[in-house]
């Protein structure tokens, strides 16, 4: 694994890998490929690593099962708190060169990239803490029986990881899963792989039982189909498209598979005339722009009461106006190139389709393509105002930085076009009256509401969506239920069992 700064010349290397991790080892593919990675910064290749191939999954899977069925179900769960600690620590330890590497990889900025991989440890030490409070009920139900439930790992978890936080989203899967016992197979988005190779290579020091953690990237509709087809492996927890999902959901019945999905979102930021403004400006600029646009939590409709929507939305487009728009290693960048060439034309395309749809374009709407960034995937933080909630821009996610603002005129309209969705992840509102705050809040379809902030995403506190935005939750204590199964036993403590045939 070689990644240098030639002193002499300042030229980069090409980051390589050209080994997938597997039961612990580095292996080379079976009838896997090397493939090449692009810095969607420049648009110039950048690294070289191993994609495996569906030999390699089956390698992986039975790696895992062997891992399952070994030493690893007799560790104690101190133990198993004792190894997630140990893996946290790398993301503090580690979190410059890792940053460096996922940033490079899909164009986040590296301090974005820093805090996001820092922040990560959190979650390690918080599953451990969960470990070993995985306790069972006894149940009073008649004289004479004792029943009692235990949890159990669920199998070997499939967890497959998409491209816009390529460690964050492996870790929100990989934590619980040890916690609850489980053994993984990690599988990485095509255009991001390189950080999960990182993090494998750091696993080493972490002794993990061989097969516990296994992590290869590849091609999603045939090695991460594979994956979900696998009869060996008894979950698949995703983060990606819903359409990705709802295949998955299909090719996974050949065993019944369980799911946990968290698919993406449009949803609502809204702002009420009784809010403190300055603030909900702040939030929605943030919630319109972060992550390059490439978050499932943006707040890509935001809903703004009539009486302050032509103040709101210019002053949207003045801040929009403003970013600086950067090299993801540049310091004073405030956002970055989208993650990689087909998502600079999705963005492009639906910027578009707005323009078609007769949405008022207020700032951006188009690719820079001057100076440096020109060779990159950079778009302009975009925004369109007058837009209805019918139209495409609305109703369909783009995962760009592109934001729709909407006007409504009071509560009730509010709440009918936040809910006029297929998604339901997340909403955000902005009021002082809290009354109202709570009220809408409790009528919002989604699995997170922020009143006065957005994004605010932590370990302790589930995340998931209603309806098209997946199932099941990530983050907090009912995330590790995903990983575990109930079994019940039940005790005859009598020693006696009637003849039920006795004539
Ligand atoms: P996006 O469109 O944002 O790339 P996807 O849902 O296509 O989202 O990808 C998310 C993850 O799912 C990636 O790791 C990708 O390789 C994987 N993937 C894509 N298609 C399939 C599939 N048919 N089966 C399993 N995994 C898939």
């Amino acid at each position: 694994m070689e990644f240098n700064q030639t002193k002499e010349t300042g030229v980069t290397e090409i980051y390589t890998q050209d080994k997938l991790y597997i039961r612990g080892q580095w292996v080379a593919p079976i009838d896997g490929e090397q493939n090449e990675s692009i810095d969607p910064s420049t648009g110039k290749v950048w690294a070289r690593v191993a994609f495996a191939g569906v030999r390699d999954i089956d390698s992986a899977v039975s790696a895992a099962q062997e891992a399952l069925a070994g030493p690893w179900s007799r560790w104690s769960p101190a133990q198993r708190a004792a190894l997630l600690r140990r893996i946290g620590a790398l993301f503090e330890a580690h979190a410059e060169r890792l940053a460096e590497l996922e940033s490079r990889d899909n164009g986040m900025l590296l301090r974005d990239a820093l805090a996001n991989i820092r922040v990560q440890a959190q979650y390690y030490y918080y599953f451990a803490g969960m470990a070993d409070k995985l306790e069972g009920r006894t149940i009073p139900i008649e004289d004479g029986m004792l029943a009692y439930t235990t949890r159990v790992p669920v199998g070997v978890v499939g967890a497959i990881v998409p491209w816009n936080v390529p460690l964050l989203t492996m870790t929100w899967k990989l934590a619980p899963a040890l916690a609850a016992g489980c053994t993984v197979v990690v599988k990485t988005a095509e255009q991001t792989p390189v950080s999960a190779y990182e993090f494998a290579r750091l696993l080493e020091t972490c002794d993990v039982p061989p097969g516990v953690i296994n992590i290869v990237s590849g091609i999603g509709p045939t090695v991460g189909a594979r994956l979900v087809a696998h009869p060996g492996v008894s979950k698949i927890s995703f983060t990606g498209e819903h359409r990705t999902a709802q295949e998955i959901m299909r090719t996974g019945a050949v065993n019944l598979k369980r799911y946990s999905f968290e698919c993406g979102g449009k949803s609502p930021h809204i702002i009420f005339d009784d809010a403190d403004l300055a603030h909900a400006i702040n939030a929605a600029t943030h919630s319109s722009f972060a992550v390059c646009g490439q978050s499932c939590a943006l707040g890509s409709r935001l809903l703004v009461q009539r009486s302050v929507y032509t103040q709101v939305a210019e002053e949207l487009a003045r801040r929009a106006g403003r970013i600086r728009v950067g090299m993801p290693k540049d310091a004073a960048a405030q956002m970055g190139p989208q993650a990689h060439a087909e998502q600079l034309s999705k963005t492009l395309r639906y910027i578009d389709i707005a323009k078609g749809e007769g949405a008022t374009l207020l700032a951006g709407g188009a690719r820079i393509s001057e100076g440096d960034l020109g060779a990159g995937y950079f778009v302009a933080p975009t925004v369109f105002a007058n837009v209805d909630n019918k139209m495409r821009v609305a109703r369909e996610e783009i995962f760009g930085p592109v934001v729709s603002v909407i006007p409504f005129d009071d509560e009730e309209e509010a709440i009918a076009i936040a809910n006029d969705t297929d998604y339901g992840l997340t909403a955000g509102l902005w009021s002082q009256n809290i009354g109202r705050a709570h009220r809408v809040a409790s009528r919002i379809q989604a699995g997170t509401v922020w009143i006065n902030t957005y994004r605010y995403i932590r370990w302790a506190i589930p995340y998931g969506g209603f309806k098209m935005s997946g199932l099941g939750r990530e983050n907090g204590m009912e995330a590790v239920d995903a990983y575990l199964q109930t079994r019940s036993t039940v005790v005859n403590l009598t020693g006696n069992y009637p003849d039920m045939y006795a004539n």
